[in-house]
């Protein structure tokens, strides 16, 4: 947890330093990459986690192995030390990685050390092995680097950055191969390395670990000999296309809201369904005041050619004096039928018609 404030004090800082008023923090939403690493225990829980692993393979792997013959290589940057804060840095910025930024970043020195490598890497040397950090910064960060993992208290015996003759050797192997033969260039004055056996990997690239197999290939050697640490912030994987069969991505139709009670002009769209409807009454046409027969009209609007009619056949009475609804809102339930050019609700009986205003 020590780790996470102290990184959350860190973009703190720097949204500070971004500030337009001096002084003043400016709150910024990150990516969730970026968030992921800088604030999740689940991050730092994997990474802890690998590494205790590591621990325990590699007392397997150093059984009986002479001190000094051998040796573990690890990348740097997103395996043993977290950059998390430039990377936010530069989202606060609404920019990405530049070569100049990260030149500048790295020579704050202000990359912190990930949970477990230290441990990791002092049981490396308590086991008599040596510990080699390949990473793929260029030249003019060789003092920075070593002096930033030296601060964090990272132990290691030698830092071999991508320079000298080591510039193209951007997928490390030729690094990794003169390790194994002893042939080592571009060492300190004064050091020098014996062929050392490499017996674990770690890194946050698959190049850090190996080249030219499949995953299929290595698969069974992840959490031996070889220790991956996640980063999804970039590098492998990232910026990739996935194609879809459209019919897989195909929205469902949006299915209609039914609304249990609606407007007569609704009512009008429904015909064949059985709907409540509610409605205003401004009218009315009882045939039997007449004389007639047929059934009683309630009109739902002055223009009744257009409009909604809510009809029932009042045998005997049973609905009562249909003048009871004039001028009052009703609510009645029945189906929506067509009759000659009109449109018309017919009630199902005298309980599914009420006067509700
Ligand atoms: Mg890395």
């Amino acid at each position: 947890m020590k780790k996470k404030n102290t990184l959350c004090l860190a973009v703190l800082i720097a949204a500070a330093l971004l500030s337009p008023l001096p002084g003043t923090a400016r709150t910024v939403t990150l990516p969730n990459d970026i968030s992921w690493v800088l604030t999740s225990d689940t991050y730092l829980g994997v990474v802890q986690q690998a590494y205790l692993n590591a621990i325990n393979r590699l007392r397997v792997l150093a059984e009986g192995k002479k001190p000094g013959t051998w040796c573990v290589v690890v990348d740097a940057d997103e395996t043993i030390i977290s950059n998390v804060v430039f990377q936010a840095e530069q989202a606060a910025r609404g920019e990405g990685y530049t070569q100049e930024a990260w030149n500048a970043w790295c020579r704050r020195m202000e990359a912190t050390a990930l949970p477990g490598a230290i441990e990791f890497l002092g049981e490396v040397r308590e086991l008599g092995g040596k510990v080699i950090v390949i990473t793929n910064r260029q030249a003019p960060l060789r003092e920075v680097t070593v002096q930033n993992l030296e601060k964090v208290g990272i132990p290691f015996d030698a830092c071999l950055l991508r320079e000298g003759p080591y510039r193209d050797d951007r997928d490390k192997t030729q690094r990794r191969a003169d390790i194994e033969k002893g042939t080592v260039r571009n060492l300190p004055l004064g050091q020098r390395l014996p062929p050392l056996e490499i017996l674990m990997l770690a890194g946050d690239q698959p190049h850090d670990l190996y080249k030219d197999k499949s995953f299929d290939e290595v698969k069974d050697r992840y959490g031996k000999d070889l220790i991956i640490i996640p980063n999804p912030m970039y590098g492998d994987g990232m910026g990739s296309t996935y194609q879809v069969p459209a019919r897989r991505i195909q929205r469902p139709a949006a299915a209609q809201p039914r609304r249990d009670v609606i407007t007569w002009q609704e009512a009008m769209d429904r015909v064949g369904e059985t709907v409540t409807v509610e409605a205003e009454i401004i009218g009315f046409y009882d045939p039997a005041t007449r004389g007639g027969a047929g059934p009683v009209r309630l009109n739902t609007d002055r223009d009744w050619d257009n409009s909604l009619a809510i009809i029932f056949f009042n045998k005997d009475g049973q609905f009562g004096d249909p003048a009871r609804f004039d001028g009052k809102t009703v609510r009645a339930r029945g189906r929506v039928q067509t009759f000659r050019d009109s449109v018309q609700l017919r009630v199902f009986g005298p309980d599914a018609i009420e006067i509700v205003d």
